[in-house]
């Protein structure tokens, strides 16, 4: 993705230049991972840019931080004020927005608790993010040789950069065996995510994710997912998933905020039922867009429009 260097940065309390938006590099989160943050986006809507599911985003950004250890120095409210404020003073259309809590610039060692706690919102112009094709034919997928964390390691349900080493290990690796993206087991070897969104397959009719006790992250489009689901009137189960269920599935999908709802055309170079966009994941992606894109109703509330 690409910056949007002459933009604005929401920088502890204020709106500043891109190129001030800077820190020190003994920052203690450069050193220790001490970071959480949110990948959140707006689309351009008939009624103009509109953010989507802001207060979940917000809302995990603080448990996310609970999780960790860093006191989250602003409330919920104010944290999704800054990223209105910060949506409408860049002025895109359509955008991808990265609000961050760090661990800053007080001193070094493991401790971090001398040192203050920064929080920024970047906002960058952003289209799609595989390309309308893969979103149309699907993405290549490899099973990865790194698990997801064991949940007494790092905490999944944490946004946090400590469990971006892994995704990129996880990515790094899929991409020199010429995937897409890898698809990540747990520690038991049951099926956990994708590198960077969470996973579904659709196996005679009913939609199957892993549950939360697989090291994933609570996805917030994994929400929705399952919300439309409902609404659709599909069956869909949360549970421990095998490795092998993903060959023998009618369809598979990958669903996040940048990824939206992105078919699986092989896993392992297996093909997935026909291998392209299967029609119950083509339900949900339709379903999915239309909202986002405000062209359908909003029943759950899901958009908050910038003006
Ligand atoms: N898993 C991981 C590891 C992710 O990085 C993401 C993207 N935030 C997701 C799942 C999907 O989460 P969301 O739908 O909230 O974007």
């Amino acid at each position: 993705m690409k910056l949007s260097e002459n933009g604005v940065v929401w920088f502890n309390g204020e709106l500043v230049p891109w190129s001030r938006a800077t820190v020190h590099v003994a920052t203690h989160a450069l050193h220790y991972a001490t970071s959480v943050f949110e990948g959140i986006r707006a689309y351009a809507t008939p009624r103009g840019p509109a953010i989507v599911q802001l207060r979940a985003h917000v809302r995990r950004l603080a448990n996310s931080c609970k999780i960790v250890g860093i006191p989250l120095p602003y409330a919920e409210d104010r944290i999704a004020a800054a990223i209105v404020d910060t949506v409408r003073a860049n002025g895109f259309d359509s955008s991808y927005i990265r609000p961050l809590a760090f661990r800053g610039y007080g001193q070094l060692g493991v401790d971090p608790r001398n040192c203050p706690v920064d929080v920024a919102v970047i906002v960058i112009e952003h289209g799609a993010h595989f390309g309308l094709e893969k979103l149309a034919r699907g993405i290549d997928v490899g099973v990865s040789s790194y698990r997801r964390p064991a949940p007494d390691t790092l905490p999944a349900l944490a946004k946090s950069a400590a469990n971006y080493l892994n995704s990129q290990l996880i990515l790094l690796e899929a991409k020199a065996n010429g995937f897409d993206d890898g698809l990540a087991l747990d520690v038991e070897g049951l099926l956990s995510e994708g590198s960077g969104a969470n996973v579904f397959l659709v196996s005679r009719g009913v939609l199957h994710t892993p549950s939360l006790d697989c090291s994933a992250l609570d996805g917030i489009t994994r929400g929705c997912v399952l919300q439309i689901a409902a609404d659709l009137e599909l069956p869909a189960v949360e549970h421990r998933i095998p490795r092998d269920m993903l060959y023998v599935a009618d369809e598979i999908f990958l669903c996040g905020t940048a990824a939206e709802v992105m078919p699986v055309r092989s896993i392992d170079r297996v093909v997935i039922g026909a291998g392209g966009l299967g029609p119950v994941t083509e339900r949900i992606q339709r379903a999915y867009w239309g909202i986002v894109r405000g062209e359908r109703d909003d029943p759950h509330g899901w958009l908050t429009y910038v003006r």
